[in-house]
């Protein structure tokens, strides 16, 4: 019998990002024992990195704005593939989800009269991300940390005993999520610093884990995302939706080598910053879609008088969603009117003086100082796409957050649906506020209304614990034993390469194929050392979840035939209001081939409710729907 530390729980969280922790204070104010689980250090999630700020329509710099606004504008960003219902509550709580954080302590910086201060940034109508300088998430997290803090100090008023009720378990990695028949029974997994294996029994499981980025070889990621979340979803049952969707955010550095990929905030644009290529033309004028010609400036006189006045001019395309302008960069670097490293120019120095960049953007002044030895207060940055995020993620239901096997939730970059096939800027923060506290309010109810426990099953600890010691085994027969960093660069080249952010047919065949051989030379992953701290075999075992994740987002881009948001197809350019209504589903197969061992079906996009649809013009409704889903006076001749 494996041996294993033992931990009972009402609710387990794996993930203590924004999410994550949303999710756990929701779970531990309805009373459930609830346990917070990270690989790294608590603090250290993704979220801290978050720089531009959180969307919301508080109205606070322009009273215009209100939540429907806000639904509108990520509508339109996610080109209508958003489930509506998830948009909708999202742009209806975000505003209470931030002055809940102010009420928790948060500091954002102020209006001038002393009001929530608000940005501009690209698809959002009006200034709506509530911010601290470009170091929001950090903000965001350390207030999320501090109410766990004061909810374990009431514990120990209560129980003498500080996590009584709540407790982190940092540096813990799950691998698996456990079940007893076909409902969740709790969580595997191993320290990373002891290697010794543990395992929380808990009816409920929310999944909190972030992103997929450690894929690509350019990304804006740290080494946490490597698609732990969706894995574990996809293996317990579960299924995940619309995967070929990948955010690559168009200005990341280019320079030095190793930071390519790093990234820069879109507040810079969103404070001013202009796109020009090597001739010094601001080329965004050139690509702004069919789709957005309406509320984009088609002068630059027209874009920069509406950084003053945004009542009677149009926005400057440098702010259109993120997926057209690293498409438009792309195409510069590819027509040879690139910076000398390969990216574009963005100027933020012509644009504002050079104190109030420092004070607006300083760790953007800082981070390219530091690393490139560039002063953007006095000369522009040089910036290429990297990828940023994942659109797709679990299935969930839009109210809850239930996945579905029973007992299973998933919030924040993990859970798909949100975001349709392009996130806005800003909307991400809001998204793990609004779904996190979803997640963990029905996890702690389903938990709480079981009339029986489901217990751990010791053979499949037992199984959990045979998969993560195979990297120390060894190989059967003569075949060569493989390098686990080998086969993760082989990975993030074919993703970058094949799958990246111009896709092809016949380069997405051979990305399955690749793929197909790594998964099987993975399996002769070999380590050496033992199980304290041992990084080889941590990513020994991440490879799993890479594999699986990048054979779902391959197979789904290879099935969508459009180009749509953060999936661009060379060889079907143009956006088709049939597919909209498909949305692409992943699950493991019953019989793993050698070819793959995803199975991918079309399920139909719910059609979105009609006082929604009223919300649009019609005009703009017939870009993006079939003629059978426009509202029926607006299809007369067909429908008399
Ligand atoms: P994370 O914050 O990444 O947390 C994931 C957690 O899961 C971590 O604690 C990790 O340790 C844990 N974990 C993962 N796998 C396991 C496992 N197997 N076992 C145990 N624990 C595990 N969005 C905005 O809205 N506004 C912004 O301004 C913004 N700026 C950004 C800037 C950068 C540089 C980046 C990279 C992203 C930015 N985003 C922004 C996106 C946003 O930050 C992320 O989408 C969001 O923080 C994800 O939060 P999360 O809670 O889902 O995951």
């Amino acid at each position: 019998m494996t041996e294993v530390e033992r931990h009972t729980y009402d609710v387990v969280v794996v993930g203590a990002g924004g999410a994550g922790l949303r999710a756990a204070i929701e779970a531990r104010e309805q009373g459930m024992r609830t346990a917070i689980i990270c690989k790294s250090l608590f603090g250290k999630a993704h979220t801290v990195m978050a720089e531009g700020g959180i969307a919301a329509s508080m109205g606070n710099v322009n009273s215009d704005d209100n939540w429907q606004t806000h639904f509108r504008d990520t509508m339109r960003g996610g080109k209508f593939l958003n489930h509506w219902r998830m948009a909708e509550l999202h742009a209806q709580e975000a505003p209470d989800r931030v002055w809940e954080l102010e009420t928790w302590g948060a500091l954002f910086d102020r209006t001038k009269d002393g009001r929530i201060s608000q940005r501009n940034f690209g698809g959002h109508e009006y200034p709506r991300l509530a911010h601290v300088g470009d170091r929001t998430g950090l903000e965001l997290i350390r207030t999320l940390q501090q109410k766990v803090v004061s909810l374990q100090q009431e514990d120990f008023k209560e129980y003498d005993d500080y996590e009584a009720r709540i407790k982190v378990f940092q540096e813990y990695t799950v691998t698996r999520v456990l079940k007893a028949e076909d409902r969740v029974s709790g969580v595997f997994g191993y320290q990373r610093e002891s290697g010794r294996f543990f395992t929380i029994e808990a009816p409920s499981v929310i999944l909190a884990t972030g992103g997929i980025g450690k894929s690509f070889k350019v990304t804006s990621n740290s080494w946490e995302y490597t698609g732990d979340g969706h894995a574990l979803a996809l293996l317990a049952g579960a299924n995940l939706l619309n995967m070929e969707f990948v955010q690559f955010h168009p200005t990341g550095m280019v320079w030095p080598p190793s930071v390519k990929g790093i990234l820069v905030t879109e507040s810079v644009r969103g404070d001013g910053g202009v796109l020009r290529n090597s001739d010094g033309k601001r080329f965004m004028f050139d690509y702004i879609p069919d789709v957005f010609r309406a509320q984009y400036a088609d002068t630059e006189a027209e874009g920069d008088r509406w950084y003053a006045d945004q009542a009677n001019n149009r926005r400057p395309p440098e702010l259109l969603p993120r997926d057209e302008v690293a498409r438009a960069i792309n195409s510069e670097v590819k027509a040879g009117r690139g910076t000398p490293h390969g990216g574009v120019y963005l100027d933020v120095s012509t644009r504002l003086p050079a104190e109030e960049i420092r004070r607006r953007l300083p760790s953007m002044h800082h981070q390219f100082k530091e690393l490139a030895d560039v002063d953007i207060t006095a000369e522009p940055m040089e910036v290429g796409p990297t990828c940023h995020y994942v659109m797709g993620g679990v299935e969930v239901d839009p109210d809850t957050a239930a996945a579905s096997v029973p007992g299973l939730y998933a919030a924040g970059e993990v859970a798909g649906g949100m975001h349709g096939s392009n996130r806005l800027g800003g909307n991400s923060l809001s998204d793990l506020l609004v779904f996190g506290r979803r997640a963990g309010l029905h996890a702690a109810l389903y938990a709480a209304a079981l009339a029986e426990r489901p217990t751990l099953d010791q053979e499949q600890i037992d199984a959990a614990a045979a998969e993560a010691l195979a990297p120390f085994e060894g190989v059967d027969g003569d075949g060569p034993v493989e390098n686990p960093y080998t086969l993760h660069q082989e990975l993030q080249q074919t993703m970058n390469d094949l799958v990246g952010i111009i896709r092809r047919e016949g380069e997405m065949a051979e990305a399955l194929q690749r793929l197909a051989g790594l998964r099987e030379r993975a399996e002769r992953a070999v380590v050496e050392g033992h199980r304290q701290f041992n990084p080889g075999w941590h990513l020994a075992l991440d490879l799993r979840n890479m594999l699986l994740v990048s054979e779902c987002v391959a197979r789904a881009a290879l099935e969508r035939t459009e180009s749509r948001g953060g999936h661009t197809r060379e060889d079907h350019p143009a956006m088709d209001s049939s597919w909209r209504k498909v949305n692409l589903i992943c699950s493991i197969a019953d019989k793993p081939s050698t070819e793959g061992q995803i199975h991918l079906q079309h399920k139909a996009n719910p059609p979105i409710r009609a006082d929604l649809l009223d919300l649009f013009e019609t005009g703009e409704l017939k870009k993006y729907l079939t003629d059978d889903e426009l509202p029926s006076a607006d299809v007369p001749e067909q429908r008399t």
